[in-house]
């Protein structure tokens, strides 16, 4: 080699290191700028590097496999195994493989991500291990976890991680043909708790409710917070202590004591509770709850703190009604509605005395449905207001009709439900219909049930007051089927009081109905009030009621509910 080849070599050697050195300084500096530690290690020389964070993250260092050890100790049991695997990727003939563990202090998470470089014929070359701390990342995952799984208000699980579960119940139910229960909880009279002591409040019992019902999930018994105060719980394989009875009475031993809540407050609750069945109420998550859910109404409209089994007539009695309420919303405009009158008749001299007009409907497919069915129903979705508006101009425009028929007048009975009688406007309503088709207020009475009276007191006799005003009578229907007290009936203004069918039904037969009967209707009599009994079906209990002076007759015995030409018959008979 000649001296000038010689230095051009040098110089070439010379640049190429210079250019190695920059690129192992821009390597080095990509290393320590990391956030990770890296382990590098050449199959070819056997070498281990570690590089980047590698101090700040391990107080060891590692020369050699054999070293690993260290490695293992640090993490938690369970990421022992996973974390040798991804080390040793190369014996799976893998080229990335990646694990995350928690280290045995339980105080951080790394990742363990490895990659292998292999020759053209599959022979490892190098490998590289990079490790991160992901511990912030893992708890704001925890985080979002817990949001998307658990209720914040009561830790319970959330609706849709409840339904998640429950489905996963139900495939396995199907598949080991087994039961699942539903059961759900709410809280009766929470609207009472919420207005009376504040959502603050109302919360905090909703709070302390869950973590009691919380007590009692365990692997077959999940619980989650629906929403507001309803709570759903499912059991799976319900057997042992783990029966929907099981839970009921646990439910029920910790409601005969108080919640005490951090204000002070000491709340006596009850709940009522619906239950469903996997298989036989339904098939999946979404309709068990539903079925749950139905019953759980039906036990509330039962009174009460108590628990109703879903089955199939409530199933039925659930679907007529919303086929009901479905086809009322027309029902005004398509005149399916019609009146029918009962003639009530004085018991003294068996005069007619006038008539109860009732209404009639037949639904969509021509069947007659009983007003005790759809009246509730359409007091429920409002219809209500309508039908009453309906009933009361027909009414008086049938009665116009009639009223120069007799030389006696006559009186016509209007039932009018509590939601109409509250409206405001409904007295001008009806004195405009008066005007109109020239009907004297004394003819007509309006019969209203107790339900009215749960409304503020003073505004509904205000209303009494002003009807009675106007000459309009009023009657107190269905006594003694509700909250009735005779005490209160002092100061009801009102002029007639009709005794429910059901004491007359047991008049004759029960020593104490007869008593309570007796005294209501001498009782009535002293404050100066008319009494008119309803559902009287036999002579024997005709001249019972006229010998302890009950004034008017009402029902089967004297005649039934009369379509319109049936009653103008009557009345043409009598003139
Ligand atoms: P109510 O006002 O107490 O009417 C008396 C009910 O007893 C009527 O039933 C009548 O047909 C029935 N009844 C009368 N005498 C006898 C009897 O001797 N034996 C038997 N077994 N039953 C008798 P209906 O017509 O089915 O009405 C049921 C309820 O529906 C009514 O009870 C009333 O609360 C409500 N209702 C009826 N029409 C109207 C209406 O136009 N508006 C409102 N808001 N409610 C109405
Ligand atoms: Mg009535
Ligand atoms: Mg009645």
């Amino acid at each position: 080699m000649t001296m000038n080849e010689l230095r051009y070599q040098v110089d070439l050697l010379t640049a190429k290191n210079q250019k190695l050195s920059v690129q192992e300084k821009m390597y080095r500096l990509v290393c320590e700028t990391s956030y990770n530690a890296f382990l590098y290690y050449s199959f070819e020389k056997s070498e281990i590097r570690l590089l980047g964070k590698w101090d700040s993250f391990f107080n060891f260092r590692i020369r050699d496999w054999k070293d690993l050890g260290r490695l293992y100790e640090m993490v938690d049991e369970p990421y022992v195994d996973p974390l040798r695997e991804v080390l040793f990727l190369e014996k799976k003939q893998r080229q990335d493989a990646v694990t995350e563990c928690m280290l045995r202090d339980r105080r951080a998470w790394l990742e363990f991500r490895a990659r292998v470089y292999y020759d053209k014929d599959g022979i490892p070359q190098d490998k590289i291990i990079c490790i991160s701390d992901i511990t912030k990342f893992k708890q704001q995952n925890e985080e979002l976890t817990y949001m998307a799984y658990y209720d914040s208000l009561t830790g319970l699980f959330n609706r849709n991680y409840f339904v998640r579960l429950l489905s996963e119940y139900v495939r396995r139910a199907q598949e080991e043909r087994e039961i699942v229960s539903v059961l759900l909880i709410d809280i009766d009279d929470f609207r009472k708790v919420n207005d009376g002591l504040g959502i603050i409040v109302g919360d905090e019992l909703v709070q302390q409710v869950g973590s009691f019902l919380k007590e009692m999930s365990c692997e077959d018994i999940i619980v989650c917070h629906l929403n507001s105060d309803i709570y759903c719980m499912a059991i799976y394989n319900p057997t042992g202590q783990k029966t929907v009875n099981g839970v009921h009475e646990r439910i029920q031993e910790r409601m005969r004591r108080p919640f005490l809540l951090s204000g002070g407050q000491e709340i006596n609750i009850t709940v009522s509770i619906g239950v469903a069945e996997y298989p036989e109420s339904a098939s999946n998550a979404l309709e068990l709850i539903g079925c749950a859910e139905i019953v759980m109404y039906k036990s509330k409209d039962m009174g009460k703190n108590t628990i109703q089994y879903f089955d199939t007539p409530i199933l039925n009695e659930f679907l007529q009604n919303v086929q009901i309420e479905n086809q009322l919303k027309d029902a005004v405009h398509s005149r399916s509605f019609e009146l029918y009158y009962q003639p009530q008749y004085y018991a003294g001299n068996r005069q007619l005395r006038g008539m109860e007009a009732l209404i009639r409907w037949r639904d969509g497919s021509g069947r007659m449905v009983s007003p005790a069915v759809f009246i509730p129903i359409a007091e429920q979705n409002g219809a209500i207001v309508s039908i009453g508006r309906w009933v009361m101009e027909e009414g008086i425009r049938q009665f116009a009709k009639w009223r120069h028929m007799q030389e006696e007048s006559l009186v016509l009975s209007i039932n009018v439900s509590a939601i109409q009688y509250m409206k405001d406007g409904f007295v001008d309503e009806l004195m405009q219909l008066l005007s109109t088709y020239q009907v004297h207020p004394q003819e007509v009475e309006l019969e209203i049930t107790e339900s009215v009276l749960i409304e503020d007191f003073d505004k509904v006799t205000a209303k009494l007051r002003a009807l009675r005003g106007f000459g309009i009578r009023v009657s107190l229907d269905d006594f003694g089927t509700g909250f009735s007290s005779l005490s209160y009936l002092k100061k009801l203004p009102i002029d007639t009081l009709k005794v429910d069918k059901s004491f007359i039904d047991t008049v004759l037969s029960d020593s104490a109905t007869r008593v309570i009967t007796e005294s209501i209707i001498s009782m009535v009599r002293t404050l100066g009030l008319e009494t008119i009994a309803e559902g009287v079906e036999q002579e024997q209990q005709y001249k019972y009621l006229h010998a302890i002076g009950c004034d008017v007759i009402q029902g089967y015995y004297f005649g039934r509910p009369l379509p319109v030409q049936e009653m103008e018959a009557l009345l043409e008979k009598m003139a």
